[in-house]
C-alpha cells in the first residue's frame, strides 16, 4: 500500500465517501449464507462494486479482522481466503 493509502486508511477519512453510507447497513450483514442471505450478499457486493473506496475498505477489514459482513466487496469466507494468500499460507492439496 502506498503512503497515501496508509494515511487514508489510518485516518478513517475514506469512510466519508463510502457508497454504503446511502444504504441500509443491514444489507451488509446478512444472516447465514443461503436463501435470502444470498440475495442480500449479492446486493451488498453490487454496492461495493460501485464504491470508490473499495480497496481501502477491504484493507481496513483485513487489518482489523472484521469477521462478519461484506467489506470491500468480500464476504467473511472470501476475506479469510485473501488473508491466507496475503500471509503466504497455502493449504496443501492431496
Ligand atoms: S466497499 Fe462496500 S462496504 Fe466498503 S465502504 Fe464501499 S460500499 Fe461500503
Amino acid at each position: 500500500m502506498s503512503a497515501r493509502g496508509t494515511m487514508l486508511l489510518e485516518s478513517g477519512i475514506w469512510r466519508n465517501t463510502a457508497k454504503c453510507r446511502e444504504i441500509d447497513p443491514t444489507v451488509f450483514f446478512p444472516i447465514g449464507s443461503t436463501g435470502s442471505a444470498l440475495r442480500q450478499i449479492a446486493a451488498a457486493k453490487a454496492v461495493c462494486g460501485d464504491c470508490s473506496v473499495r480497496d481501502l475498505c477491504l484493507d481496513f477489514a483485513l487489518k482489523t479482522n472484521q469477521d462478519s459482513g461484506i467489506w470491500g466487496g468480500a464476504s467473511e469466507d472470501e476475506r479469510r481466503q485473501i488473508r491466507r494468500k496475503r500471509n503466504g499460507v497455502h493449504r496443501k492439496v492431496s
